[in-house]
């Protein structure tokens, strides 16, 4: 309540986004719909109830406390996996509610083991292998003996997944790693079969991956950024144009979110005045400024200052002066009448007009992961369409 700015949640593009990239993958692929990070700026609490009503039943997060949270939101048949940080607490409570979780180092399987044996519960695990990103996973020459671990072990473990994790799918500069990446990973998969380990799942691809590579689909992929409508950069939208024959406006996927707030005052200054704190801008003219309730402490970031651009009544505004806690200013000399309560739009459309997260991540020197992961949570969510 009270909020000086909301972000809204476009159903219908998220809809969309879940139905393209499904189609895309085909049936045979099952879809794990990436909800880290606040389900990237997006809210956990938002995206989960949306993506079971297209169907979607398998969440992955980083850590306990995220599945935690996602836990509250989900309904009973969809499952969550943890790709990443879990302390034995929080590993007591996965087994005990069925959360599945990644397993890269021997210290935390002999953990699950005991756990789950004290529980008298399967604990249900995906095994990271390493292939060459270097961040976490079970080396191939360690192999064997986790897998005899694991095999002297089945009363306490389910072996849900084999998978890793690929160092950069989204640049072609990285293709000879990812190529040397999936390598190693279809040898560890030949090896784990010919012991006869029962798995479910493989899975590696990130949505560049999924997209740029199908081979690495396999039977399931795990999506984030691609759902929420974004392109995990430039190169892949382009190239994905070009490889499929599209014109430059059809693209496929849609901007979920947008990030809305309102005119607070507006003023006229006369011509050589300063705009806000210090000297960084100067009128030239007589100018027409509005201030925004919004500033870095809700994620505008500082850099932005004269710089950043918004909109106010279908057109685009430029940010004078520095960014400040929470406001900012705007030169709107050039847009006819605006008056306090005006529709101010940060990200998003207004009259036909757009300003993306892409624009908005390019001034900032940001990936639009990093853009998005940083809108405060104290922002409302709104789901609209
Ligand atoms: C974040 C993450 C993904 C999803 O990546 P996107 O590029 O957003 O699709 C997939 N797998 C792992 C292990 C991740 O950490």
């Amino acid at each position: 309540m009270f909020h000086s700015s909301k972000i809204e949640i476009n159903k219908k593009a998220f809809h969309n986004n879940l139905n393209y990239l499904k189609n895309r993958f085909g049936p045979d692929v099952k879809f794990s719909s990436v909800i880290k990070g606040n389900a990237y700026g997006h809210g956990i609490e938002n995206i989960v109830p949306l993506a079971e009503e297209a169907g979607v039943d398998h969440f992955s997060v980083f850590s306990a406390d995220e599945a935690y949270q996602a836990q509250s939101c989900i309904s009973t048949n969809s499952t969550i996996m943890v790709m990443g940080f879990v302390d034995d607490a929080g590993l007591e409570w996965c087994i005990e509610n069925d959360i599945e979780f990644y397993i890269f180092d021997f210290e935390r399987l002999e953990k699950t083991i005991q756990l789950a044996g004290k529980l008298k519960k399967k604990a249900r695990i995906h095994l990271e292998f390493e292939t060459g990103m270097h961040r976490t996973g079970i080396e191939e020459h360690l192999l064997d003996r986790l897998i005899s671990l694991v095999l002297s072990n089945l009363d306490t473990l389910e072996i849900v997944g084999i998978c890793t994790h690929f160092a950069g799918a989204e640049s072609v500069t990285n293709y000879l790693r990812i190529k040397e990446q999936m390598k190693i990973y279809n040898r560890i998969i030949r090896k784990i079969r010919k012991l006869n380990v029962p798995f479910e799942r493989l899975h590696s691809a990130c949505s560049a991956a999924a997209i740029r590579y199908p081979r690495t689909r396999l039977n399931m992929v795990r999506i984030g950024i691609a759902q929420y409508g974004l392109w995990p950069n430039r190169e892949t939208f382009m190239l994905d144009l070009s490889s499929n024959d599209k014109e430059i406006n059809d693209d496929p996927l849609q901007r979920v979110i947008s990030w809305k707030s309102k005119v607070m005052s507006t003023k006229e200054v006369p011509k050589n005045q300063f705009i806000g704190y210090g000297t960084t801008y100067l009128t030239n003219t007589n100018t027409q400024i509005a201030t925004v309730p919004v500033g870095y402490s809700h994620g505008f970031n500082r850099s932005l200052s004269n710089l950043g651009r918004v909109m106010v009544g279908g057109k685009r505004v430029p940010v004078i002066g520095l960014v400040n806690m929470n406001m900012m200013i705007v030169d709107v000399t050039t847009v006819d009448s605006v008056q306090k309560g005006d529709e101010v739009v940060i990200i998003g459309s207004q009259k036909g007009k757009d300003i993306s997260v892409g624009s908005f991540s390019e001034l900032t020197n940001k990936l639009n992961y990093e853009t998005l992961t940083r809108l405060p949570r104290h922002i409302p969510r709104v789901i609209t369409g």
